[in-house]
């Protein structure tokens, strides 16, 4: 059912013209929000944020490059992609000479419209296939771009799911891209379906879901509620997710966080194809929530990563791209991570010198059935010799091969008999 909804987000966000600022970002915004609790925020135009500022606003209405009959060969009503985004506005017959350097195309892809942008280095232009630039003959063209860069301001969507803690889990993903599939509809489709799943759930961590255009979202975030950062003690940033492609998991900066083992755990479990990746400073918004003066436990969970298919950036990144399976697929896999994450509880043995007497509180009668005692017998022990306060129970888990749903169950009980205290994990 999540499938289908998916897609028919996807279709619908398809021919909107976004960039990292402007009205197609809050159109997106508000389909989302028609499906989930999403705010809105508006930050203002030069507001500083970090070292950085917040651009002018860019919108769009028309583009195109028409030739001396008149006839539209370039037209950005046809694919938003023709137009380089953020292109300053411009109205002049000139001749292809003066044309041609503001002209971008893919010589080696040569039927593919490039994806380019010019966000903050002022600049025009237009993108099309090599094979259409190869055409055009020597002459004069009109060349309109109906655009407006102007103060107003840059948005982003936040949905806040709170949970039982205030600690946080934090799902990030990029939303300035036109129309472009797998990157990177298919993050927000993950993103939003994913907080759909969690809403009407009693979670024990709160959860914040961030659509922001990248690096200047994520930066204007950041630099908007340091004050809240201390409470994020998971997070992945969502992108890339309907290629064919296996999964692509990139560390968190220590790469020795929670969330990078539950990763691993679960991918290794759901028997798919993945790959691991150690943590570099290049990428999407783990960038920055990995930025040292953060340095948050925010790792990248994607598909194929980004530049490594040949349709990335360009106009085959379409809807007939993205696999459906796949897309579905992505979001099970989030949907098991939030999963583990639930379950990743920290405990302390009151009892710690010694094992206790076990049998005296007749454990073993109090906790599953006749068929598993060993596997509870095991369970209490693994889970009193390593609750330590510091040792999640995802990692006795791990050390033990016990599920964790039954060391839960089992470290439950031992609380109610004195012998473990939960503690908050931080
Ligand atoms: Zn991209």
């Amino acid at each position: 059912m999540s499938e289908q909804r998916m897609i028919d987000l996807i279709e619908s966000l398809f021919p909107i013209c976004r960039s990292i600022t402007g009205d197609g970002i809050r159109q997106s915004l508000a389909l989302l929000q028609d499906i989930i609790p999403l705010e809105i925020v508006e930050v203002p135009s030069g507001t500083s944020v970090l070292d950085w500022q917040v651009p002018k606003e860019w919108n769009v209405k028309d583009a195109y490059i028409k030739d001396a009959s008149g006839n539209r060969l370039v037209d950005f009503r046809k694919n938003n992609l023709h137009v380089l985004n953020y292109s300053a506005p411009m109205d002049r017959t000139m001749p292809l000479s003066e044309l041609r350097p503001h002209l971008f195309s893919l010589p080696d892809q040569p039927d593919l419209i490039p994806y380019r942008t010019s966000y903050y280095d002022e600049n025009w232009g237009f993108c099309l296939s090599h094979r259409q630039l190869e055409t055009l003959p020597d002459g004069n063209y009109q060349v309109v771009i109906d655009s407006s860069l102007e103060d107003g301001s840059l948005s982003y969507g936040e949905c806040f799911l709170p949970g039982q803690s205030q600690q946080e889990v934090l799902i990030s993903t990029h939303i300035c891209h036109p129309s472009l599939c797998n990157d990177n509809l298919s993050g927000i489709a993950v993103a939003t379906f994913l907080a759909d799943s969690l809403v009407a759930r009693d979670c024990r961590y709160s959860y914040r879901f961030l659509f922001v255009p990248v690096t200047i979202g994520a930066i204007a975030w950041l630099a908007q509620n340091e004050d809240k950062l201390s409470n994020i003690r998971h997070g992945l940033v969502a992108s890339n997710l309907a290629d064919k492609g296996g999964f692509t998991y990139k560390k968190s900066r220590s790469g020795r966080s929670t969330i990078d083992r539950v990763v691993e755990r679960v991918l290794r479990n759901s028997g798919v194809e993945y790959e691991l990746r150690e943590f570099i400073p290049y990428g999407y918004d783990e960038r920055q929530y990995g930025s040292p003066g953060f340095d948050l436990p925010v790792g990248s969970l994607s598909r194929t990563p980004y530049g490594e298919y040949p349709e990335y950036h360009t106009s085959a990144d379409n809807l007939d791209f993205i696999s459906h399976k796949n897309l579905s697929q992505s979001l099970d896999i989030y949907k098991k991570i939030g999963d583990e994450l639930e379950h990743s509880r920290f405990f302390r043995n009151l009892q710690p010198k010694g094992e206790p007497q076990l049998g005296r509180r007749g454990l073993y009668k109090k906790v599953g059935g006749e068929t598993d005692q060993k596997e509870t017998q095991m369970a209490i022990l693994w889970l009193l010799n390593q609750s330590d306060g510091n040792t999640s129970l995802l990692e006795v888990a791990e050390l033990s091969s016990i599920d964790l749903s039954k060391l839960s169950e089992v470290a439950e009980i031992l609380v109610v008999q004195g012998l473990l205290k939960e503690i908050s994990d931080t």
